[in-house]
């Protein structure tokens, strides 16, 4: 289980060819928004605080289907907004199976029993679940009493069906160690997903909760501490093992940006899936004309504390591939969860904080408002 041999062998050989090429700014997942309007308003979230304009708008099936094409990544991360509430969610999916890319749907499982049918299951279609912890931290997470009991349905009537489940949860210093071991034994033993992601919560400055997201420092322990409570139930993770060490503090990784890009309503957004700086007409605009030197931990601050997969599992994958040894001996042996941690980036020479996103968005959204719209939501 965890990622599946084929997805782990066609990414791999990606990677080897595009090094073989001489490439060095190509895209491992593309993050695919079709639309940001969701059915839950959970208060970590920096994604749905948009006016209705823009929560009405939907990449069309053609867009989505050439953004997929235009990128060549061989994953496809759908998140949203909650991509179910696209009437044509079908359509896209079956659009980047057929072109033999591995897609991840990301839900909050609401509305996923109800739509099962539209779907087939194939090793290219996992249902990718968030779930924030048990029943008590989840519910709390998303700000609505009942949504564990309904996503935990919606998995075992996805998995009784043959489907690929992965539980995406998000972790914010709400949580103990003790508790987050004990939800990854119940997705492992009692859910018997496919696999787990998991990441430390990024401070969006449109996130209605600020309070509770992690700092590196403690990110980095609270994921020692976790791993250390293992008791020998193997967690499987949809993640690369070099990542899973990045988060315990036992590797220095600059993130790699570009290896998730991601393409939503405005455009392709600059620089990455966690901060909109700008937007760019086309991939290779995206690519090309970006400053990626002004970005990351250690040169920009509102990157300071971000450890968030979009931007190092990226890195994670290009380590493994050039250093397979050490990798198979994380593997073999687990992150260290004791004994002095890799150096950390100095932040020192970091840009202030710039805050362009609130005009970005205002602009964008009178031009959104001249476009005609696509309306209605299949809930
Ligand atoms: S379910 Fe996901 S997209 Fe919807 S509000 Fe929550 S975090 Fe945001
Ligand atoms: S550190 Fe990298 S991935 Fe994280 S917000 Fe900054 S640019 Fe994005």
């Amino acid at each position: 289980m965890g990622i599946p041999f084929i997805q782990m062998a066609r990414v791999g050989a990606y990677v080897v060819r595009k090094r073989l090429a001489g490439e060095t700014h190509y895209p491992l997942v593309l993050m695919l928004e079709p639309l940001f309007r969701c059915n839950l308003a959970c208060p970590g979230c920096g994604k749905i605080d948009y006016e209705d304009s823009i929560l009405n708008r939907r990449l069309s099936v053609d867009e989505c289907l050439q953004a997929v094409d235009e990128c060549g990544a061989p994953v496809v991360s759908i998140p949203g907004g909650e991509p179910l509430l696209h009437k044509e969610i079908q359509a896209i999916v079956a659009g980047i199976v057929a072109r033999k890319k591995f897609v991840y749907l990301c839900t909050n499982a609401l509305l996923l029993e109800k739509k099962l049918h539209l779907f087939t299951p194939t090793p290219y279609l996992t249902f990718s679940v968030h779930l924030d912890g048990l029943e008590a931290e989840h519910d709390k997470a998303v700000n609505q009493p009942g949504t564990f009991k309904r996503a935990v349905a919606a998995i075992r009537a996805a998995r009784a069906k043959g489907f690929r489940v992965n539980v995406n949860c998000t972790l914010f210093d709400t949580m103990t160690a003790e508790e987050v071991a004990a939800f990854f034994d119940f997705c492992t033993n009692s859910l018997d997903v496919e696999g787990i992601t998991v990441s430390p919560g990024y401070a969006y400055e449109r996130a209605p909760d600020q309070a509770h997201f992690l700092n590196r420092t403690r990110t980095k322990q609270l994921f020692r501490d976790v791993f250390k409570r293992r008791n020998g139930t193997r967690w499987q993770f949809s993640q690369s093992i070099l990542f899973l060490d990045f988060l315990a503090g036992n590797q220095s990784y600059r993130c790699t940006p570009w290896g998730n890009p991601t393409r939503n309503v405005f455009g392709w957004q600059r620089p990455c899936y966690l901060l909109g700086e700008g937007y760019a007409g086309s991939f290779r605009e995206l690519i090309e004309d970006t400053d990626w030197d002004r970005y990351g931990t250690g040169n920009y601050e509102k990157c300071a504390d971000c450890m968030v997969h979009c931007g190092y599992e990226p890195t994670a994958v290009n380590d493994t591939i050039s250093h397979p040894l050490k990798a198979l001996r994380v593997a073999l042996l687990g992150p260290r969860t004791d004994g002095p941690m890799a150096p950390d980036i100095d932040l020192e020479g970091q840009r202030p904080a710039d805050f362009v996103f609130e005009g970005l968005v205002k602009r964008l959204s009178s031009e959104v408002e001249e476009r005609p719209r696509i309306r209605g939501d299949a809930a």
